[in-house]
């Protein structure tokens, strides 16, 4: 039996216009990149608002659910069988296939059949599930009819003159393809929250370009490690990744040494600074907006006085996906895109420099605008955006 990679789209359905420019960008990216894994040539093929790619023999389905558990865009997909739509044809070919394709009924007690349909056929989905159903149970399959919430499940489809079963749909990341929307510059720390940020609106297809901001020569190196693998881990969800590295000590010690900036504002200005520099970069990259992983009130300086009189530096939007999370939501799901073992590990960023002992917690918009006057603020940001370090991943 020819075995078939079955791939259903979500959002972009609802598309209209422009659905095939979406459609074509997820086709694209499914292909790139098992290409890419797997080293061979593989025909995406778009049929009735799915995809389906041929497996070559031997698959191995653990490698392709790691593949596609990876771009955004799809809802679910499955590893099917193709059968013909003749019912006792298909019934026995799926008995068979229970019986030799390593499926393991043991411990289960409950099963059902569904089908849909998407051709015409001569008998109703309901009338199929039935007689799917009562051919295995006469074969002996030992398990009990359960329509919501089963053990098992036997998931069938109509469509392209065939039927396709499998047993398992394994669920996608959702959002729009990789690369399908505008710029984003996103403010990247070695923290937990930020990756997290960055994440959720690749997932929304946004194609995003990093910025980190750090303090070497004045911190050690650890803190660039840290930010270019947690990086590394991100390109994985879209394509063409580019990260700055940009030297913000030497910024950060301008401001502390400026007479007349008392030191309890020093963390509002600098996060100031590095969102003048990130929309320079967006300028210049021709992105359309900002990405922070602030999160309301979550830490002593993000209360929202310090947020607002930080955000305001910014003359292009500024997108804060997790500004209503709460931490252990921001946690699971930095575990599940892998960046949270790197980011939960101290480091010395370049935050820890040149702190005041007890920074401001409600800062006011017009003095942090007033004291910016009292430097070469716009230098600073030219002459550290030149000396940045790019990094491209692929
Ligand atoms: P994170 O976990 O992302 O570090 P946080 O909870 O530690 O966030 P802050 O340290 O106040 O909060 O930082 C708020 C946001 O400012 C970060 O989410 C990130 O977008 C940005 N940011 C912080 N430090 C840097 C840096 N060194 N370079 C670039 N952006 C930064
Ligand atoms: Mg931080």
């Amino acid at each position: 039996m020819k075995r078939y990679l079955l791939i259903h789209y979500g959002e972009l359905g609802l598309k209209k216009a422009n659905k095939p420019y979406f459609v074509e960008k997820l086709r694209k990216a499914v292909r790139v990149r098992l290409e890419k894994r797997f080293s061979i040539n593989f025909r995406v093929k778009h049929v009735l608002s799915r995809f389906m790619v041929l497996l070559p023999d031997g698959f191995i389905e653990s490698e392709y659910v790691e593949v596609l558990g990876k771009i955004a865009g799809i809802k679910n997909f499955s590893f099917v069988f193709e059968s013909g739509i003749e019912l006792a044809d298909l019934g026995s070919k799926i008995w068979n296939t229970i019986n030799t394709d390593e499926v393991d009924l043991t411990g289960l007690d409950t099963f059902r059949v569904r089908v849909k349909r998407s051709m015409i056929l001569p008998y109703k989905s309901i009338e199929a599930e039935r007689e799917i159903g009562a051919i295995l149970l006469r074969n002996g399959l030992d398990l009990k009819v359960k329509l919501k919430g089963s053990d098992f499940f036997v998931d069938i489809e109509f469509f392209n003159e065939h039927g396709y079963f499998s047993f398992k749909r394994y669920p996608g990341l959702a959002g729009m393809p990789p690369n399908s929307q505008s710029k984003l510059v996103s403010l990247i720390s070695s923290g937990i929250d930020s990756p997290v940020a960055s994440f959720m609106m690749m997932r929304r297809g946004a194609r995003v370009i990093f910025v980190h901001c750090h303090g070497y020569p004045f911190t050690d190196k650890s803190e660039l490690e840290q930010v270019k693998e947690i990086v590394e881990i991100l390109s994985a969800y879209q394509f063409d990744t580019k990260l700055y590295l940009v030297p913000f000590g030497q910024l950060q010690k301008v401001i502390a040494t400026t007479l007349d900036v008392p030191a309890k504002m020093r963390t509002v200005l600098y996060r100031r600074a590095m969102l003048r520099v990130a929309e320079k970069i967006s300028k210049k990259d021709t992105a359309k907006g900002l990405i922070t992983g602030d999160c309301f009130g979550q830490v002593a300086s993000q209360t929202p006085e310090n947020i607002f009189a930080v955000h305001d530096a910014s003359s292009i939007p500024l997108l804060q996906p997790l500004i209503a999370f709460d931490k252990e939501d921001v946690i699971k799901l930095a575990e599940k895109i892998g960046t949270f073992e790197i980011s939960k590990q101290p480091c010395k960023d370049s935050c820890t420099m040149f702190m005041p002992r007890r920074p401001e917690l409600k800062a006011n918009v017009f003095d942090t605008q007033k004291y910016e006057e009292l430097y070469p603020l716009d230098d600073l940001v030219d002459k550290v955006i030149e000396e940045s370090e790019v990094i491209y991943f692929d």
